[in-house]
């Protein structure tokens, strides 16, 4: 036992006790500068949350009565709410605005308001909204603008189509509102057969020399030797998905083989072996490959008006509302399809 035991006098004894100071000096310096952070972040937490917490509506209502702000601050905040998609918060603000606006800026406050409704997809009171302006101010183009796409948005051509007139009559240009509504009316109306609407969509394209996509895609799909019929090499690139897509049964070969870029897209599909290459990067790839490889072409649309892009294709732009502004953007990317086949027929 003496072993274990060490004398008060033994320097040992010394070493320890001074090891076991700086141990629990250590211990509690440590201890209390974790507590102290933790404090201070719970405090500065709790600082930040009064600002991340949106006002109530209540709380708006009295903020925008009492005039502490100005009205120009509160439609900024209404605009950045509106832009970050916070529709709920921006609408609330612009109703509360509205409430305490003097008469001239009331049908600004009215657009502003019109226009979330309709981005957060509250047609029927959009709808409204810009009615109440236009029957004040007739000639006010932007609310006739958007009071067209509601109704187009509400599948209501017909309304949609007669508010061209006044906007024709402010001399705005309508004729390719008019053809694209035009189009979009004939392809939802029920009454007509594929056939009879595949010409009448047709005669419009000839007509405005606009809407290439919109045709195109509905002939290929209900009547390709049509569309083949009518086709024209101006618009094969901004087709390229549908080619792409398409059966190849319905591949018109003679037409294929009078247009470099025909002849390109079906050697890299592998249809057709007329080309050796191609001065697009995608489709040099994919004929070099001569399908040797599970690679296709995946495809994005970008807006030539506001640069947004989108995985599909449109005819109207969701952002800047522009008709007949997609241009198709392609890259290489792995054939999902061709490999679950092939994966498949490995199995049986
Ligand atoms: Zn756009």
């Amino acid at each position: 036992m003496d072993m274990f035991y060490i004398g008060f006098r033994d320097p040992l004894f010394s070493i320890i006790i001074f090891f076991t100071i700086i141990f629990v000096i250590t211990f509690f310096s440590y201890w209390w500068s974790r507590y102290r952070r933790k404090e201070d972040n719970s405090h500065l937490d709790k600082f930040l949350q009064q600002f991340r917490t949106l006002p109530t509506k209540n709380e708006l209502k009295i903020l925008i009565s009492s005039g502490e702000l100005s009205r120009k601050s509160w439609m900024l905040l209404a605009a950045s709410y509106s832009k970050n998609g916070d529709y709920e918060k921006s609408i609330e603000i612009y109703n509360e605005i509205l409430a305490v606006t003097s008469k001239e800026d009331l049908y600004e406050t009215m657009f502003l308001l019109g226009k979330t409704y309709f981005k957060a997809g509250f047609l029927e009171r959009s709808h409204q909204m810009f009615l109440e302006i236009l029957k004040y101010n007739p000639r006010t183009p932007q609310a006739l603008h958007y009071l067209l796409l509601v109704y187009e948005y509400m599948r209501d051509y017909k309304a949609a189509i007669d508010v061209l007139e006044p906007l024709d009559e402010l001399n705005e240009d309508i004729l390719l509102d008019k053809a694209y509504l035009s189009a979009l009316a004939l392809l939802n109306d029920n009454t007509i057969g594929e056939d009879e609407k595949a010409q009448q969509l047709l005669n419009l394209y000839q007509k405005s020399g606009k809407l290439a996509f919109m045709t195109f895609e509905y002939l290929f799909r209900v009547n390709p030797s049509l569309a083949w019929e009518n086709f024209n090499f101006d618009d094969a690139e901004l087709l390229t998905e549908v080619l792409w897509r398409m059966d190849s049964k319905d591949l018109n070969l003679d037409i294929i083989a009078k247009s470099r870029y025909l002849k390109e897209l079906y050697s890299a599909r592998g249809d057709v072996n007329l080309s050796d290459g191609s001065s697009i990067f995608e489709l040099d790839v994919l004929i070099g490959l001569e399908g040797r490889a599970n690679a296709t072409l995946s495809f994005e649309y970008v807006c030539k008006k506001c640069k947004g892009s989108y995985p599909f294709a449109f005819n109207r732009c969701t952002t800047c509302h522009a008709i007949d502004s997609a241009m198709v953007e392609y890259t290489l990317s792995k054939d999902f399809v061709k490999e679950f086949s092939e994966e498949n027929n490995s199995f049986q």
